[in-house]
């Protein structure tokens, strides 16, 4: 289908809340970096997101589903009393607020980005996902290449390295990438720290990454992947998992060759794909070249999460409170999922599963 196509159809999903004002006209920039915001404030699309309510599925059900601004209903606030450490960053100071707080504060969350150039039907799409950085050397070396090969990412970033190198994380932003939270400080993870450290750990990386960007962000990746639908009900907040995992962190695969053959010929590659990677390893960065190089000789378009989010909903996949990665536009249109039949009965998708096993490449 065509864009004109696409975007009416889009429009028409996100209901209330006119999301691809960009729709009809400009053209996607070289770095992707035309963040849909007008028409809706980042509060009303963000907080959304954020307050998605678990505990109704229902409610992920469509792309409106996703970001029209649900009740936020009966979040626990964490306590106030927590001990504010001299290493709390510049921008929350002594008065902590809370996420929940935050949600409150108009414009400033990260907006989603619009489908402008993409096709979600018919495209072949992959997202490319970063973890456990800013690193001084690697990340900028990646950003680099991203730069060069005209694609975006997604970087999963930790708190106490964004607030180290701030600099980074506002050039990540500003190319066009998305960013997600990854913790502070990666100590522990969220099925082992309590409700309250859980919090802390999210607002504490995104005060950090709201300083360098001046906006906070919209989802998360669970340290190790560890996730359960209780815990990710009591954060509120999408929590971002993977379907293609080349194991770069393990030390046997620290070479780019490995890292290459793992993301491309490794069994896992489809359309859809939401891989996973650490931007702190020299090794997956020098890989990353001949990676995307391959994937768009073989078809791909890189989006990035909230891109892969509205996709895999536009491909009829209900989404809960773990995102995997989109239903193929093949298997899509295999369950009778067209333009015209966005909101049909869901794929087989994930979103209805509890625990994973899966373990994040905590190095
Ligand atoms: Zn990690």
């Amino acid at each position: 289908m065509n864009k004109r196509g696409t975007c009416s159809v889009l429009a028409a999903m996100f209901s209330g809340v006119m999301l691809l004002s960009s729709c009809s006209g400009s053209p996607a920039t070289a770095a992707g970096t035309d963040v849909v915001s007008s028409g809706v404030s980042a509060v009303e699309a963000t907080s959304a997101a954020a307050f998605a309510n678990v505990n109704e599925p229902e409610q992920f059900s469509s792309v409106a589903g996703y970001f029209v601004t649900p009740e936020p209903t009966e979040i626990t606030l964490p306590e106030e009393s927590e001990e504010p450490e001299a290493e709390e960053t510049p921008s929350s100071g002594s008065d902590y607020v809370s996420e929940v707080d935050m949600l409150n504060i108009e414009g400033n969350f990260m907006s989603p980005k619009s489908l402008d150039g993409i096709d979600p039907y018919n495209d072949k799409v992959v997202a490319l996902t970063f973890d456990d950085g800013p690193f001084e050397t690697t990340t900028p070396r990646l950003l680099e290449v991203l730069k060069d090969n005209d694609v975006n990412a997604t970087f999963f970033m930790v708190g106490e390295f964004a607030e180290k190198y701030p600099e980074i994380v506002k050039e990540a932003y500003e190319n066009g990438n998305e960013i997600g939270t990854h913790s502070w400080d990666h100590s522990k993870n969220f099925l082992k720290w309590s409700y309250d450290e859980v919090m802390d750990q999210i607002s504490r990386a995104n005060d950090a990454i709201e300083a360098a960007t001046g906006l906070r962000t919209i989802i998360d990746r669970p340290p190790e992947g560890a996730i359960n639908s209780d815990v990710a009900a009591s954060i509120g907040r999408m929590q971002i998992l993977w379907d293609v995992d080349p194991n770069d962190w393990k030390v046997e695969n620290r070479d780019p060759d490995i890292v290459y053959e793992n993301v491309v010929n490794g069994g896992e590659m489809h359309d859809g794909a939401l891989v996973l990677s650490h931007d702190i390893r020299e090794t997956t960065v020098d890989a990353y070249d001949r990676i995307i190089k391959e994937l768009k000789d073989e078809g791909y378009k890189f989006v990035t999460i909230s891109q892969l989010i509205q996709i895999a909903q536009l491909r009829g996949k209900d989404l809960g409170w773990i995102f995997n990665g989109a239903p193929s536009a093949a298997k899509a249109a295999e369950n009778g999922y067209t333009a015209e039949t966005p909101n049909g009965p869901s794929d087989s998708g994930s979103a209805d599963e509890t625990d994973t096993g899966s373990s994040d490449s905590e190095d």
